[in-house]
């Protein structure tokens, strides 16, 4: 397995996930004590002169400001990763290609573009809608849509989540304080 690239989970000093970001990035925050490991890569260590150095997996800020909280981007793929590929009105599950993004209040009727009015559609139910609300049409949606939380920082990269990131990134689930 190779150093380069290893992601590592940033957490806020109340232990929720806020980031995540380069291994070196998080060496650095470490060493200049912003910082604390919480838990280390399982396999992999940092190559130094003299002593064995840790790779971290999952970090916790121990300063208050100066690190932005994450904020998914607004893409369509994005989009598709949040509804899990699963059309908001009919609640099926499709590949890509036929989905497409719905605007739930229509541009038309000055709906905006973002995450709280923007969903995936299949191709039947965005026919279906065209440009009128779904209470119109008799059409609900699944759930309502808002901008991920960090809970959704690993799925919204397509990233295989490790192990010990679990307890902090899974959906519903309270942040574990680890015993010290
Ligand atoms: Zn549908």
């Amino acid at each position: 397995m190779a150093l380069n690239g290893q992601k590592v989970l940033v957490l806020n000093r109340a232990y929720v996930a806020t980031n995540i970001i380069g291994w070196q990035r998080a060496i650095m925050l470490v060493l200049l004590e912003k910082a604390e490991l919480v838990s280390e890569h399982p396999e992999l260590d940092i190559p130094t002169i003299r002593r064995r150095y840790p790779l971290p997996s999952v970090i916790r800020l121990l300063i208050y400001s100066g690190f932005p909280r994450f904020t998914p981007r607004f893409t369509r793929r994005n989009v598709y990763l949040r509804d899990e590929y699963t059309c908001q009105y009919c609640g099926v599950r499709y590949d890509a290609g036929r989905l497409n993004l719905d605007h739930v209040i229509p541009l038309s009727r000055k709906g905006m573009t973002g995450w709280k009015n923007v969903v995936c559609s299949c191709l039947s139910c965005n026919l279906k809608k065209r440009n009128r609300l779904p209470h119109e049409v008799g059409m609900k949606l699944v759930r309502e849509p808002r901008a991920p939380g960090n809970y959704m920082l690993y799925r919204l990269r397509g990233m295989q989540v490790p192990e010990d990131w679990g307890d902090f990134v899974y959906w519903g689930k309270p942040a574990r304080v680890p015993a010290r």
